[in-house]
């Protein structure tokens, strides 16, 4: 059975903070993981996956998926595939972005605006949350699987 799942909760990260916090997500997502990325426009997604993907060995730019959807990278020990839903029109055009053929067990997936992707997109593992907080933001993870449950753990304790 799994555990029961305490939230990681942090407040008040400026830039800085929120991206050593995502950088120390690294050795727990290197072997896959599906992460959701929810919040308002500005609220911190791309910030978030930008340094986790960075620590994971992404060397070249990477650059918000607005308009591409999707954005895929080599990563160290895997593959990251990035996508941005903000734009999708219907949710049966996550279809076309081929993720399935792309996402093997291993690759790390981060989605920000996965409600826009209805039942379509894989089912997170880690589902983190990210609001404005004056000028800095708030962030609260939930661990939704197993490997969501282990990966926020790790995390927690790093
Ligand atoms: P989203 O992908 O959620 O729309 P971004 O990651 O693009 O948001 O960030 C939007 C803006 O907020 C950027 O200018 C970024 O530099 C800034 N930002 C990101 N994280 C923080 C933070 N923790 N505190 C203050 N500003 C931040
Ligand atoms: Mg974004």
């Amino acid at each position: 059975m799994m555990r029961d799942c305490e939230s990681f909760d942090r407040q008040g990260l400026d830039e800085p903070a929120l991206v050593e916090l995502a950088k120390r997500l690294a050795p727990a997502a290197s072997r896959g993981l599906v992460i959701h990325l929810c919040g308002d426009l500005g609220a911190g997604k791309t910030t978030f996956a930008r340094a986790l993907l960075q620590a994971l060995g992404v060397g070249e730019r990477v650059k918000s998926p607005t308009y591409s959807l999707i954005e895929s990278y080599s990563l160290n020990a895997n593959r990251g595939h990035h996508l941005d839903l903000y734009r999708l029109a219907d949710p049966e055009e996550v279809e076309w972005l081929g993720l399935p053929d792309l996402a093997d067990s291993d690759a790390l997936i981060l989605i920000e605006w996965p409600e826009r992707g209805g039942k379509r997109i894989p089912p997170a593992d880690l589902r983190i949350e990210l609001n404005h907080a004056a000028a800095q933001r708030n962030l609260r993870a939930n661990g939704l699987s197993r490997r969501g449950v282990d990966a926020l753990e790790r995390w927690s304790d790093s």
